[in-house]
């Protein structure tokens, strides 16, 4: 019998091509007047068209966004933030740029708008993390959930191919997560729906870099898979990339694309109708070898071991990561799966 509670997160989403022309409007009926423009280095370029943009409206550029929001970024931005009377912040950018917004927020309780150009979904979470003396803090705070999030898949359009490729299985991680049988029904359904538009999108994304539909759907599958972290949760696979990427610096979305089938065979076996739904949404057979083949469609690597993992890090690995619904030697026999590239089995 269906019983659950569903609290919505306070999303504020405008999604097209060339929505970004709205935000100088979009701007004024917030009342905001001095946007402070956050974007890493290697963005710089589309933080200035951004100023250009704002027309009047930008108080300046922050361009030193980066990876795990270190402490000193977010020092060096409130500093910017003050100097330059900034009345709001607008981030143009991936998980990195967004995440420095939200920290901003926490400093400075500004209006934060975002316009995501990758897949992480940050914008649609209420997930903030931080990183101090090599030690990354995470939590959950409303107040991060931008105040607006502005999606134009034209943004999408210069992402590279192999960063598209993982970036969207870093979304599908987030979506697959949260198609569980203890998980709400409503998250479920939009993880299901961005599981499809994911499957469908990225490898056209990949095959195909100038094809307008197959961005905004693939950016739409993010949207949701974003939504479903941010209102629903993560379990053991997040846990062992998270494991992983700590202990060995594995690249963090490559980590989820080749470790996400693995994951997902071996919770299969616990949860048969969850598996059927993802497969269904995935227009496979079965979840877990559909998820291999996609990650092989779209050219990613699909064993540890060739990032790098030597087979005794495994170990560590198996040990740090808290194994329920599994036991700690199902974890090793996953991760061995995985290290070896070998297609997704029960374990
Ligand atoms: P990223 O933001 O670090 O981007 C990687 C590089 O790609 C950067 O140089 C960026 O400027 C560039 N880039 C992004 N979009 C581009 C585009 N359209 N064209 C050209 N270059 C582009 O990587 P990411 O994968 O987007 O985000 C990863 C980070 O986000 C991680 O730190 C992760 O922990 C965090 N994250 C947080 C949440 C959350 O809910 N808080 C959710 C997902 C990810």
């Amino acid at each position: 019998m269906i019983d659950f509670r569903y609290k919505a997160l306070p999303w504020n989403v405008i999604f097209g091509v060339g929505a970004v022309a709205r935000l100088p409007e979009e701007l004024d009926q917030l009342g905001c007047r001095r946007a402070l423009v956050l974007t890493t280095p290697a963005q710089s370029g589309d933080g200035r068209k951004l100023v250009e943009c704002l027309d009047g409206r930008a108080a300046g550029l922050f361009d030193q966004a980066t990876m795990h929001v270190p402490v000193e970024t977010v020092r060096s931005a409130v500093a910017a933030a003050q100097r330059l009377t900034a009345d709001c912040v607008v981030s143009v950018g991936g998980g990195s740029t967004t995440g420095l917004g939200k920290a901003l927020v926490l400093e400075l309780g500004l209006p934060n708008v975002a316009v995501p150009t990758s897949y992480a979904g940050s914008e649609m979470t209420n997930i903030w993390g931080r990183t101090e003396n090599k030690r990354k803090t995470t939590g959950r705070d409303d107040a991060v959930v931008p105040t607006l999030t502005l999606y134009d898949p034209a943004l999408t359009l210069t992402m590279p191919a192999d960063f598209a490729a993982a970036s969207g299985m870093n979304a599908m991680a987030h979506a697959v997560a949260n198609v569980a049988p203890d998980a709400n029904p409503i998250v479920s359904a939009l993880a299901l729906e961005a599981i499809g538009a994911l499957a469908r999108s990225l490898p056209v994304v990949v095959s195909d870099p100038g094809d307008m539909e197959a961005r905004a759907q693939a950016l739409y599958g993010a949207c949701l898979a974003g939504a479903a972290l941010g209102s629903g949760s993560t379990g053991l696979h997040h846990r062992l990339c998270h494991a992983l990427g700590g202990a060995f610096n594995t690249p963090h979305a490559e980590t989820h694309a080749i470790l996400l089938p693995h994951s997902v065979a071996a919770f299969a076996q616990a949860a048969p109708d969850a598996a059927r739904r993802i497969a269904q949404a995935l227009g496979a057979a079965a979840a877990a070898e559909g998820l291999f083949d996609l990650v092989r469609t779209l050219g990613r690597v699909t064993a540890l071991k060739d990032l790098g993992v030597r087979p005794a890090d495994l170990d560590q690995v198996a040990a740090l990561a808290n194994p329920e619904p599994l036991s700690r030697e199902q974890v090793r026999a996953l991760l061995e799966n995985a290290h070896q590239g070998r297609a997704p089995q029960p374990v």
